[in-house]
């Protein structure tokens, strides 16, 4: 599933390829790709004629915003893609949603398992992004409505890479939970855009075991995590991504990161600090991979 460096990777393919073209038309060749506005008749005559501005990303969202202010939102979730075609690119069977571009071009919304989701809304309020919690989004996720794009994202949490995205700040956030680290690095309303990958990656560079309690990190904890969490995402993004199955950039092309990870998916290899082999275990119903030798168990507890 596509995290913040992958999504973050097409989204800015996207700012280079298609800033300042205008989608003629869509066709929507799987009507719940669509979330809103509804039916997927109306989401098509809405987007057609309307001019890409700019590309940006916020969590695990894409997010193109047109010349008249609204925003069009795709989520890749599983397996979704965004991809630009050149003319002539032959026709692509699980192309969900198809804009065709002025140039001749066409952006292809593709998913094999159809999970992703598009949206169109009115602009503003992003600003206050991050500053609220879960309610109001599940109301969104559930209705649609006539939000605007600020609150389609009100559930979410900070974006780790931004600047306001201090040590101190994650500090105050985790001292106020007693969730287990690696429970909390999924969860989107506590930081956005961190997946299982990024988080076992982020977990075993700042040696906590992921069973570890939120609040039960000291100062160096938090700042060895505070600093992990934004360098393998960093990472993630020089080395576009990582592709274990479907994600791939604008271009169709698979990333580099998969194969630069130090646990992810490593069961049973030696680690690359230790060489004690790295253990799997199911947190939350996910994966989850760690050395137990360089990230030791919650105190007083069985480590697995
Ligand atoms: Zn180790």
């Amino acid at each position: 599933m596509p995290e913040l460096p992958e999504v973050e990777t097409v989204a800015r393919d996207l700012q280079r390829w298609v800033t300042g073209a205008t989608i003629l038309d869509a066709a929507v060749h799987w009507a719940r790709t669509i979330r809103h506005p509804q039916p997927p008749e109306r989401f098509a005559a809405e987007i057609a004629d309307v001019t890409i501005r700019r590309v940006t990303r916020r969590a695990k969202t894409v997010l193109l915003h047109l010349a008249d202010g609204r925003v069009m939102t795709v989520a890749l979730r599983m397996t979704g893609a965004l991809i630009v075609a050149a003319p002539g690119t032959p026709d692509d069977p699980y192309a969900r949603v198809v804009f065709r571009l002025a140039d001749g071009r066409e952006l292809r919304y593709r998913d094999v398992r159809k999970f992703g989701r598009i949206g169109l809304w009115p602009g503003g309020g992003l600003r206050s992004v991050g500053a609220g919690r879960g309610a109001r989004s599940k109301r969104v996720a559930e209705g649609g409505g006539r939000y605007r794009i600020g609150e389609v994202f009100s559930g979410h949490g900070p974006e780790p890479l931004q600047r306001g995205f201090t040590a101190q700040r994650l500090a105050e956030r985790l001292g106020r939970r007693s969730a287990k680290l690696k429970t909390l690095l999924l969860d989107q309303s506590f930081i956005a855009g961190v997946g299982n990958i990024y988080a076992d990656e982020a977990l075993w560079r700042a040696r906590l075991h992921p069973l570890r309690a939120a609040d039960g990190l000291d100062d160096g904890d938090v700042r060895r995590l505070h600093r992990t969490v934004r360098q393998v995402l960093r990472e993630g993004i020089a080395n576009r991504g990582a592709s274990f199955s479907d994600y791939v950039d604008g271009a169709g092309e698979p990333g580099a990161n998969a194969e630069r990870l130090s646990v992810y998916r490593r069961t049973d290899q030696p680690c690359y600090r230790c060489g004690t082999r790295i253990e799997r275990i199911v947190v939350g119903q996910r994966s989850t991979h760690f050395c137990p030798r360089c990230q030791p168990g919650p105190v007083g507890s069985d480590p697995r």
